[in-house]
Parts: C-alpha cells; sequence; structure tokens
C-alpha cells in the first residue's frame, strides 16, 4: 500500500511541494508513495496554483480517510493540523520545520526537523543525502516554497541553509531572477478583487490551542494595506462568525512585506492580553507591529507567553 504524503490543512505552496517532493525521493528510494493535499485543487490558494503552472507541476490529489493507512506528514506536526482520523493512520514519516506538535506514533518513523525557514530546504538536504537528483520541475516547486516560507528572505524564520539550497535549486531548475518568481507570488497571493472576505480569513488561516482556549490567527501578505482597505469590514465580519464558532480569539495578520510590518486585526474575548502580547494599544481593533512577519516565530510565541501555554 502507497505510503500517503500531505501536508497540513489549508495547504500553502511549502505543504504542496513539499508532498510532490516527499513523495518522489521516496519513489526513488524504491518505496511506493502517492502525494496529497487536505484541498480540492479548485480551492487551492492562487499563490500555488501559480507556482504549479509556472513548473508544470501537477496539483497532489484531494486527501480522503487516512484510517489504517501508511502517512508522511510534511510541514506540520499536529493532530489539529491534519485529516479527522490522522491518529487512527500510521504514521511513517515526518519531515517539518515548526515546533514539534502532538502527533505520536507506536512504531519508529523516520522524523526530520530543523529549525530553517521551509520544508523544501530539508528536503534538498534529503535529496543530497540520499544521493538523488532533485527533478526539475519538483526543484522549481521548492524553490518557490523557500521563497514564499522566508518572505523572499526578510521573514525572521529565514536560516543561511535556507539561502543555500535557494542557490542550489535555481540550478537544477534552471531559474536565474528569484525576485521575479517572488513577485508573481505575491501579485497571486495578494489579489482581493472578487473573492470573499471568508476565503480571505482562511486562506492562510491556523487555530491555535492556548491554554484551553481556541485562538485562530489568519494572515495575508500584502504589498500594500491599501489592497485591503475596501474589504476590511467584510474582513471584520467574518472574523466575527469565526470567532462566534466558539474561538477566544481570532487575529488577522495584514502583513505589508515591503514596509516590513504587520497589521494586526483583534476580535478577542480578552483584548488587554493581546495587547499585551505584544506591548501594542489597539486602536479600532487593530494596532500596527513594526517588524511582524511571522505567525509562527513571532505572533505564535507571544501569544503562548501571553495566554501561559
Ligand atoms: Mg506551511
Ligand atoms: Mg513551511
Ligand atoms: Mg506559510
Amino acid at each position: 500500500m502507497a505510503i500517503s504524503v500531505f501536508g497540513h490543512t489549508n495547504p500553502d505552496t511549502d505543504s504542496v511541494t513539499a508532498s510532490l517532493a516527499l513523495t518522489a525521493l521516496f519513489k526513488a528510494q524504491g518505496k511506493d508513495a502517492e502525494a496529497f493535499m487536505q484541498i480540492d485543487e479548485a480551492n487551492l490558494n492562487p499563490e500555488s496554483k501559480t507556482v504549479l503552472k509556472r513548473f508544470g507541476l501537477t496539483a497532489p490529489k484531494t486527501l480522503g480517510a487516512v484510517a489504517g493507512k501508511e502517512v508522511a506528514l510534511v510541514d506540520f506536526s499536529d493532530l489539529g493540523q491534519g485529516p479527522e482520523d490522522l491518529a487512527k493512520a500510521e504514521v511513517v514519516a515526518i519531515v517539518d520545520h515548526h515546533k514539534l506538535g502532538d502527533v505520536t506514533t507506536n512504531s519508529p518513523l523516520l522524523y526530520r526537523a530543523e529549525p530553517v525557514g521551509c520544508t523544501g530546504t530539508i528536503l534538498n538536504k534529503m535529496f543530497k543525502e540520499a544521493g538523488v537528483t532533485i527533478p526539475k520541475d519538483i526543484a522549481g516547486g521548492m524553490l518557490s516554497a523557500i521563497l514564499s516560507d522566508t518572505v523572499n528572505f526578510k521573514s525572521p524564520t529565514c536560516t543561511e541553509d535556507d539561502k543555500v539550497a535557494v542557490a542550489e535549486l535555481k540550478g537544477i531548475a534552471g531559474v536565474t531572477d528569484t525576485d521575479e518568481i517572488f513577485m508573481e507570488m505575491l501579485k497571486a497571493k495578494s489579489a482581493v478583487a472578487g473573492i470573499p472576505a471568508k476565503d480571505l480569513l482562511y486562506r492562510d488561516y491556523k487555530d491555535f490551542d492556548m491554554n484551553g482556549k481556541k485562538v485562530g490567527v489568519g494572515q495575508l501578505e500584502l504589498a500594500s494595506l491599501d489592497q485591503v482597505a475596501t474589504v476590511r469590514n467584510d474582513l471584520e465580519k467574518a472574523m466575527a462568525i469565526a470567532k462566534a464558532e466558539g474561538r477566544h480569539s481570532v487575529l488577522l495578520m495584514l502583513t505589508d512585506v515591503v514596509k516590513e510590518g504587520t497589521e494586526l486585526v483583534v476580535l478577542s474575548d480578552e483584548p488587554a492580553v493581546i495587547e499585551g502580547a505584544f506591548s501594542g494599544k489597539l486602536k479600532d481593533g487593530s494596532m500596527w507591529i513594526d517588524g511582524m512577519m511571522s505567525r509562527k516565530k513571532q505572533t505564535v510565541p507571544n501569544l503562548q507567553k501571553a495566554f501561559g501555554c
């Protein structure tokens, strides 16, 4: 039975391309594997669609039930970011660059995690260690994922290893201008015209358990905050609906990639706790936080501290 390889819910470019890359590596090593994603192709985010098209990659299939199946997780290790029956699957591998989650196994597994900016960076190393050449189209996807996850090397999550990986992958993919690829992805991901506010909120969104309280954090990366000025009210309505579904707080990071900061929109039972987390002061439900680019490295750790996790 083939190993099902997939990334987190609401897959981003790293989750999508890492599932393709790890599947290719497994196959090159004689293991039966298949790439999946936890979404239908039609609902995939615009950035990832652009990347798949640019490099001629086929989108992973839509994941079904995994109970009783062998699975490999990329770009996450939290049960909450997997399919509902993940606890009933046999996790045979995890390749990740996030904090250790709550997935556990009964048998030994391949576990590879590094504090780097992207799963693609780790996979590049794994291909090299295995002596397997990365297929050209997949190398293009992996380098796009690194540019996306590290916000073109500007995010505090970016490491030297990520830069080295992109330099190596450029050669394999036949890419010369990575800035141009990043701008094409940014244009695709920050286009808001005609997109329902709910879809924008959930496009890059994660729920976290903060000391028993459910806290949701969405992020939109923008070339300028003006891009969302006309949909701001609708976004706040979508946040209110999300909060009414049993969340203690719903946060939306409107990240200005050019100014390198975030307008943090907050809807919370305890706004003072959120203000304390970021030493800020909410005005009309939001606050500008200079230098905030990364949900994983800046937003979530500060929230965990403030919630006493
Ligand atoms: Mg991800
Ligand atoms: Mg990632
Ligand atoms: Mg991301």
